[in-house]
């Protein structure tokens, strides 16, 4: 069984508040890409992981592996082998991890026959796993657990570039001037004629961990300098808390002419062109 993990990109992350248990309270427009992780999953008697693919260094092959910690939360008792193969930058904001979570889930629940883990527990591997089980456009609020489908997008295109500068998320949280913004603006409820009307409506939008990365990780600013003097992007913005930069394209030609032009200029920086899934 070979499944895909499709990256998940916060189109805006808007950070509204904070629990009393240190949890951040999020206001996000989450999207897929036509790019991402895949994984093999094959009948064995024991579980079994192994790492494989152009972004596998870094990435633990062990019980720290959310794929490891998801197939745990099925009943003991169960066996499989389990290859991924790691295409997305790890700890990048495009939820690699929870992207193979999510994909672990759906495929051994098919795999062992086994009805899916609670929602509750799905959380329990991360704030990004909700929205990546449901995997298509959501706005996914509170900690990651309330989610509503977006309005009908325009077909668009990402050009997703990592400058390959680790962005801890940490530092990014308690560099956050505010942990009460306002939450994203209205949607309208019949969508966007175009990708241009969406990138209108976008930029009343923010990522409000932008600025800590920025200030912590300045190779994002020069990333998102290059993503948008692109022709043809609408908008440049870093996704999750980073490092990982996207720009919006309305035309699959712009967007692959601009990933090819940043991947001539920048040979060490991950760069990708890829639809936004429906
Ligand atoms: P998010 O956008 O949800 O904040 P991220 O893209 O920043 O996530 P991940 O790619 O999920 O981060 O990786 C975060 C850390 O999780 C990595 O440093 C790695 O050690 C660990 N990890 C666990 N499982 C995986 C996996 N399957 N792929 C990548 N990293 C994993």
């Amino acid at each position: 069984m070979r499944l895909f993990a499709p990256a998940k990109v916060n189109l805006a992350l808007h950070v509204t508040g904070r629990r009393d248990d240190g949890y951040h309270l999020l206001d996000s427009v989450v999207v897929f890409a036509g790019v991402g992780d895949w994984l093999t999953l094959a009948p064995s008697d024991a579980l079994s992981l192994t790492v494989t693919g152009p972004r596998a260094a870094g990435v633990p092959a062990d019980r720290r592996n959310l794929i490891w910690r998801a197939a745990e939360l099925f009943a003991p008792g169960h066996g499989a082998a389990i290859t991924l193969e790691k295409h997305l930058p790890h700890a990048g904001g495009i939820g690699g991890g929870s992207a193979d979570a999510a994909a672990a889930l759906r495929g051994l629940s098919e795999l062992w026959r086994a009805a899916m883990p609670d929602d509750a527990a799905v959380l329990s591997l991360g704030a990004d796993v909700p929205v990546c089980a449901a995997g298509r456009p959501m706005r996914m609020s509170g900690i990651g657990e309330l989610l509503a489908p977006l309005p009908p997008l325009p077909p668009l295109w990402l050009v997703l570039v990592n400058a390959g500068v680790e962005v801890p998320t940490r530092a990014v949280f308690s560099t956050l001037e505010r942990r009460d913004n306002p939450p994203l603006p209205d949607l309208p409820a019949e969508g966007w004629p175009d990708a241009a009307g969406f990138a209108g409506w976008l930029c009343s939008a923010r990522n409000d961990l932008e600025p800590p990365a920025r200030a912590l990780v300045p190779a994002i600013s020069e990333v998102l300098d290059r993503l948008n003097t692109q022709p043809g992007c609408l908008l440049a913005r870093m996704s999750g808390s980073g490092g990982t930069c996207f720009g919006l394209f309305a035309e699959e030609g712009a967007a692959k002419a601009a990933a090819e032009e940043l991947t001539g200029d920048k040979p060490d920086w991950w760069v990708a062109a890829a639809p936004v899934l429906a």
